[in-house]
């Protein structure tokens, strides 16, 4: 049996998903196409305004209400996946996810076992994550401190920890194909922008500019463009790492950063972005590290990495910004609080090669990335490095330094 192909198609309330999937019922011409719409809330708006448009007997449309399907929906997403691949009716599915649904566990669904031992993976073929963005109000939504979307106002206890700006983040990092809708109704100038601020976020993702949804099919269906196992390799700050880790073994562990611009090499620069990892062996002093987050960085469109502060020296601190968005939180310990009797040999490799004296693998390693002409690599490593304790603080006991850092 032909797996059914699958394109998720995400992005938030407003941004023209609907529009998007009207399109594609006009223009797929004689394939048959099955859809599965969700919506959070109890009224189904977007299931009537497509049902509107499902006059065919081929065609069907499912709707899942009440629910997200990256989380309360889950079950029914991967019964209702598993009925339309089984009935064989269908060339195609495309799945609308709602506006608060991150992609990530909506993919993962499909590895789920069924009952015999298969799962989804066995009859659908996931093809393209499609994320659509309002280029409106894309560059507002990015710098929100709110979770204001209308979606939200249902409060889904799963989703009340999420921001706006981590959304539209989890949203951009795992797309194939990144449209960005209502392109029209802006400035060029705006639009360069926007292109900047997603290339920022997914290195990889094909970026089409759309008008009321209208993109050519071929685009957005049978692509095969998406991986599992490549999937976590998109996001821009993730390549970043890679490719200076790379770097870093050809120095002979010296970690140079003799280059600077990180995307030179890749198409990203035509985006005029600077990406660079901030690298150092010495801990942070928390209170010093904190000023840092909380003051302005001229051109910054997002940093991420793991950080280490003196008052919690075995504990691996992950930390983000983007638009007004800080997160923290406790990554897991260093490899150096492991006892030497439990390293597997995979982390034996590791170790060896990120292992320097006192201190081990404990390290600051976060990517910068920015734009060209306005974020300054060496100000943001003065900066950072004034944060790293001093020879004679490394003297002190440091465990009781100030740190205003939440609890983890
Ligand atoms: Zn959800």
């Amino acid at each position: 049996m032909k797996k059914i192909p699958v394109t998720v198609l995400s992005g938030f309330l407003g941004s023209g998903k609907t529009t998007t999937i009207n399109h594609i019922i006009e223009t797929k011409r004689a394939q048959s196409v099955a859809i599965i719409v969700n919506d959070i809330a109890e009224v189904n708006i977007d299931g009537k305004q497509i049902g509107d448009k499902i006059l065919q007997t081929e065609e069907k449309l499912v709707e899942l209400q009440n629910g997200c399907l990256c989380c309360t929906l889950r079950g029914d997403l991967f019964d209702e996946t598993r009925k339309l691949a089984l009935e064989g009716k269908y060339d195609y599915l495309i799945i609308e996810a709602s506006g608060v649904s991150e992609p990530l566990p909506i993919a993962a669904t499909f590895t789920f076992p069924m009952d015999d031992g298969k799962s989804l993976k066995d009859i659908a073929q996931l093809d393209t994550m499609v994320t659509v963005v309002d280029a409106v109000n894309f560059i507002e939504q990015y710098h929100s401190n709110e979770m204001d979307i209308q979606e939200r106002k249902t409060r889904l206890h799963t989703h009340d920890h999420t921001s706006v700006v981590e959304l539209m983040i989890d949203q951009l990092e795992f797309a194939n194909v990144i449209l960005v809708n209502k392109s029209g109704l802006v400035s060029a100038e705006k639009l360069d922008k926007i292109h900047q601020m997603i290339r920022a976020i997914n290195a990889e993702a094909k970026i089409i500019d759309t008008n009321h949804g209208q993109v050519d099919l071929q685009e957005i269906m049978n692509t095969n463009s998406f991986d599992f196992e490549k999937a976590e390799e998109y996001p821009t700050w993730f390549k970043e790492m890679e490719r200076e880790d790379h770097k870093g073994q050809k120095d002979d562990g010296s970690h140079s950063h003799e280059g600077g611009h990180g995307l030179v090499h890749s198409h990203s620069h035509e985006f005029g972005l600077t990406a660079f990892v901030y690298r150092a062996r010495k801990p942070f002093a928390p209170k010093r590290f904190m000023d840092f987050t909380d003051s302005p960085i001229a051109g910054l469109i997002r940093s991420k990495g793991f950080f280490w502060l003196c008052t919690r020296m075995d504990e691996v601190g992950d930390f983000q910004l983007a638009g007004k968005l800080k997160d923290y939180r406790k990554a897991g310990k260093w490899y150096s609080t492991v006892p030497k009797e439990n390293w597997t040999p995979e982390m034996k490799a590791f170790i060896q090669e990120e292992w320097v004296e006192p201190f081990g693998d404990r390290r600051q390693e976060i990517v910068f990335i920015g734009s060209d002409d306005e974020i300054d690599q060496a100000d943001i490593t003065k900066r950072l490095d004034a944060c790293l304790l001093t020879e004679s603080e490394l003297n002190e006991d440091y465990s009781k330094f100030p740190d205003p850092f939440p609890r983890w």
